[in-house]
């Protein structure tokens, strides 16, 4: 099958699917189609994705909204970090560290 190069009639596929040409371009269309196999084909595709659609269930954003769990329960088992023991009293020290560096020199070093 070679593909089609009428730009124009491809682009007025998905009206003619819609039904909303006007008269004069849907006779045009319809005569392409009748010796166009690319086209005909392509009309299938999109007259598929138009039928699926109309069935496609519609998204209820504070259903899945509700759905969501809160930020602590998202690892069941794992507590969320707190700001405490040993490695958060380190990165604390570190912290301090790096600010006195960037006032300038220390009294010890
Ligand atoms: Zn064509």
């Amino acid at each position: 099958m070679n593909k089609c190069l009428d730009s124009g009639i491809q682009e007025m596929l998905p009206d003619l699917a819609h039904g909303t040409l006007d008269q004069q371009s849907r006779i045009r269309v319809e005569a392409h189609l009748a010796s166009c196999e690319s086209c005909r084909e392509d009309m299938v595709v999109i007259q598929t994705v138009k039928n699926a659609a109309v069935f496609a269930p519609t998204i209820d954003v504070q259903r899945v909204m509700r759905q969501i769990p809160p930020y602590r329960a998202i690892v069941p088992g794992v507590r969320p970090l707190r700001r405490s023991g040993r490695l958060a009293r380190r990165m604390r020290q570190r912290s301090r560290r790096s600010r006195g560096r960037r006032a300038g020199p220390g009294p010890a070093s």
